[in-house]
């Protein structure tokens, strides 16, 4: 009797180890407490008061030396911290901040290979255009419970599907009740302003908040299985009657300081959390 029992034990526990192995590490990592996180802010003005907030360090090897890419390290509470921006602009030289879905994709890829599985969970972080008619107002914080593109549109079948590219975020529910934010679907485009096809699109999409990186950041998260969420502050109402540009820069510096204060929020309640507890 005894014999089988301790027979029993020991096949279990091969098929856990078995089962393990067989597991990429963040299905792995899944089943423990996160502890690594990272951060992906796309424009340095939106990451500095965060940046500071924390006392991060900068890692000048963190990323390849001809990447434009920006890493910045350190601890919060039981969690490593690792916060990337997408830095400036080189190729075309403008200088200004790397924004738009192919530095978000790039970097955020090159961050989690880096880190080689250790990376429990992934936030991208940034200001958003928000929609009045789903909810938003100038300074919300939106917790993504998804994200979509609306400017790749491929009317072929399968590739409009492809186009449109919808990632579910990790579970936000709970997250957005404990810390009192919004959640909704961010649509993601490479341009600030809202063409009218885009905007048919955006409807479709359900989206309450619009950016230009998350759904590329979430792509790279999906390759290498790390869970994904984002945290947007509204910096201009989309389908309000200001001109967009002019109210996403009379809002960025507070939104920014906002970011400072809400991420560390979301940094506390995740840290030391397994995934199902969230
Ligand atoms: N004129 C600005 C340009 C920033 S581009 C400057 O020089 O500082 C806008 C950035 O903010 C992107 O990273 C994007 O993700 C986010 N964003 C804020 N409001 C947006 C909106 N309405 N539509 C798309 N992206 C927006």
């Amino acid at each position: 009797m005894r014999r089988s029992v301790l027979l029993n034990t020991i096949v279990f526990n091969i098929a856990a180890i078995t089962t393990a192995m067989t597991s990429t590490p963040n299905e792995i990592s899944n089943l423990s407490p996160i502890s690594n996180v990272v951060i992906a802010i796309a424009m340095e003005a939106e990451a500095s008061p965060f940046i500071n907030h924390l006392s991060l360090e900068k890692d000048a090897t963190f990323f390849p030396a001809n990447s434009p890419f920006q890493a910045f390290r350190g601890k919060y509470e039981t969690c490593e911290v690792t916060v990337i921006t997408n830095g400036k602009d080189d190729v075309y030289g403008t200088g200004v901040d790397n924004v738009g879905t192919v530095p978000a994709a790039l970097a955020t890829y090159l961050a989690l290979a880096k880190l080689d599985g250790q990376a429990d969970l992934l936030i991208n972080a940034g200001t958003c255009g928000g929609f009045k008619s789903n909810g938003a107002g100038i300074g919300d914080v939106f917790l993504t419970t998804g994200i979509a593109n609306h400017d790749r549109r491929i009317p072929i079948p399968g590739f409009d599907s492809y186009g449109i590219g919808k990632i579910e975020s990790t579970d936000v529910r709970q997250l957005a009740d404990d810390l009192d934010m919004k959640t909704g679907v961010c649509t993601t485009g490479n341009s600030l302003d809202m063409h009218d096809v885009d905007e048919l699109n955006m409807k479709k999409n359900d989206a309450s908040v619009k950016d230009m990186e998350a759904a590329a950041i979430a792509w790279s998260c999906q390759l290498h299985k790390t869970p994904f969420l984002g945290v947007k502050v509204v910096t201009d109402i989309v389908d309000g009657d200001k001109p967009t540009q002019e109210e996403f820069m009379s809002n960025l510096h507070a939104a920014s300081q906002s970011l400072q204060v809400s991420l560390p929020k979301v940094l506390a309640h995740v840290c030391g959390r397994k995934h199902d507890e969230l």
